[in-house]
């Protein structure tokens, strides 16, 4: 008897061990992913302390020794961000060796830097987009890659992220689309499509043409076949292409066939390098809503083509004047 009510106490026992919800394992060691906080650091208040020498460079505009910084030789996968700010600036997918003794990369992250020509117009000063904290100087025409662009950026001025913790974990996104249009001067195509919602970033340049890295005045005398173009990252989840492209279309005379406003030449004449298919039947489709109206659009559909951002002068160009474009103006037109 005593046997059988040990059997059966066992038995209840073990039942209700296997109701019991296994215990939790442990998790294996994960790297620190950024907090929030330094995901959205705004505002001064939440900016890292910096030391001296940070100080120095970051907000008195100073310059490290060549070769002395940090990541000058940095080859490992990821991101730099602000020293200051935490806000992501360069892959290392775009650092390049340019044996100057600074880190150098061809493009930044779309957005997230800030380029002012000096005083002098001798160069260009690059700044985080986010806390103004001094870069350095962005140089191009130099022929070290094929955006032929170099961001020369202190050391001091970032810090490396490894690639292992993700693109969102660095308040990333990389989810952005590539659009092209031409619609007479640039910096007036820039100056509204700059400000659409969705927007990332945008860049004058040269595209259409048959020579290799054109300068303005090449352009302008219809040496290389080239149009001024705006390109742009837009994020898809804010915006559309057909709202990008309905705008493009609103803020300028797509009728005119021989330029735009005042600027007569092919290098004005209005047009839209589709990146694909889908970008190509949007325009179609726009361009025989515009038909249906008794318009008659003269913009050539293009297809994608190599793209040579303008120099640095041309960029961001009324913004940076507080003025605002002669050629361009916005008018309702789609529904
Ligand atoms: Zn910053």
């Amino acid at each position: 008897m005593k046997h059988q009510f040990l059997l059966l106490l066992c038995l209840l026992l073990a039942v209700a061990c296997c109701k019991k919800p296994a215990p939790a394992q442990p998790t294996p060691a994960q790297p620190p992913p950024p907090s929030a906080k330094e995901v959205t650091m705004n505002k001064p208040s939440e900016w890292n302390k910096l030391t001296p020498e940070e100080e120095r460079v970051i907000v008195g505009k100073g310059t490290e020794r060549a070769g002395s910084g940090e990541y000058w030789n940095h080859k490992a996968p990821g991101y730099y961000v602000c020293r200051r700010c935490s806000a992501p600036l360069y892959r290392s997918e775009d650092k390049f060796d340019s044996h100057c003794g600074w880190p150098s990369f061809d493009a930044e992250i779309p957005g997230s830097v800030k380029k002012t020509p000096d005083a002098d117009g001798s160069r260009t000063e690059i700044t985080c987009a986010r806390c103004d904290g001094h870069l350095g100087h962005v140089f191009t025409g130099e022929g070290f890659t094929a955006k032929n662009t170099r961001h020369c950026v202190n050391s001091i001025s970032m810090k490396f992220v490894s690639a292992a913790l993700g693109d969102t974990q660095v308040g990333i996104n990389l989810d952005t689309q590539k659009a092209v249009f031409a619609s007479g001067c640039f910096w007036g195509t820039e100056f509204f499509l700059q400000k659409f919602p969705g927007v990332v970033s945008t860049t004058c340049g040269y595209a259409g043409g048959h020579k290799e890295n054109p300068t303005y005045k090449e352009v302008c005398g219809h040496e290389t076949g080239h149009l001024e173009v705006v390109e742009m990252e837009f994020d898809p989840k804010k915006t559309s292409y057909e709202a990008l492209a309905k705008f493009f279309f609103e803020t300028h005379d797509f009728e005119q066939k021989n330029g735009q406003g005042p600027d007569i030449g092919p290098q004005y004449l209005s047009a839209v390098f589709c990146q694909n298919e889908e970008q190509k039947q949007v325009i179609e489709k726009l361009i025989a809503q515009l038909k249906a109206k008794g318009l008659k659009p003269a913009t050539q559909v293009r297809g994608a083509d190599k793209f040579w951002p303008a120099e640095t002068y041309h960029q961001d160009y009324y913004d940076r004047k507080g003025s605002t474009p002669y050629c361009h103006a916005y008018r309702k037109i789609f529904d």
